[in-house]
């Protein structure tokens, strides 16, 4: 079994916090230009910490369905996400999911527990054989997990929690760029573009369900539904 030592990981935590940086600076340069951290380099953070944090052997990188077996035995899928939601492909046996700080590269637990639960509450989103799932829900997920079902920690790691005020309404305002609305759907922003009706404008809507985008008269961004996974 491959381990990583505390400094290694230390030196990663680290590394990360660099990464953030120079994603901040790109993003003064270049401004309205998104230089998010993502793919491979956020993966593989998940499964170097799966490691350290568990003790997990990890398959090769091509490996479906499963990133790794557990010490006991158990096949994990990793992932991470900086986001409010999480992708997850085909129906693992366990999962683990993080949390990783945009602004600290903080490393949290959302999620410790059987994989078939959360695969089948999530959404599946129309064009890809993968399915997402809110934090949120994940969260809730998780507290249901009975003890003998985690993946025993070799290190102590801190749990994610969700801040559920802060998530959703950090000011009231609907067409402030990343508001929820009750429907989980976000504002992505203005487009700019005159609206559908008289005196409107255009806003960018995303499905934190799965993902789906598309636009919406500021008016309508309170009460505007998914019309890809809540259109009926
Ligand atoms: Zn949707």
């Amino acid at each position: 079994m491959e381990t990583y030592s505390k400094e290694m990981i230390e030196e990663a935590k680290d590394k990360i916090k660099l990464l953030i940086d120079i994603v901040h600076n790109l993003e003064d340069v270049f401004k309205g230009r998104h230089f998010t951290l993502d793919g491979h380099l956020v993966g593989s953070i998940g499964e170097v910490m799966a490691v350290y944090y568990y003790g997990i052997s990890l398959y090769e990188a091509s490996a479906p369905v499963h990133d790794g077996k557990s010490p006991d035995g158990r096949e994990v899928q990793i992932k991470i996400t900086q986001a409010d939601s999480i992708l997850i492909g085909d129906s693992p046996d366990y999962l683990i999911a993080f949390h990783m700080d945009r602004e600290t590269g903080d490393i949290e637990e959302i999620y410790n527990g059987p994989g078939a639960v959360p695969f089948t509450k999530a959404y599946h989103y129309q064009k890809h054989n993968n399915r997402y799932m809110r934090v949120s829900m994940l969260c809730k997920e998780d507290k249901k997990v009975v003890e003998s079902e985690r993946i025993p920690m070799l290190h102590k790691i801190k749990k994610y929690q969700i801040n559920l005020q802060k998530a959703r309404n950090i000011n009231k305002k609907t067409t402030i760029t990343g508001y929820i609305n009750k429907n989980q759907q976000k504002n992505l922003g203005i487009i700019g573009n005159k609206g559908t009706l008289k005196g409107q404008r255009l806003y960018k809507m995303c499905c934190m369900n799965c993902g789906f985008e598309y636009e919406a008269n500021g008016c309508d961004i309170w009460l505007r539904r998914c019309p890809s996974c809540q259109n009926k």
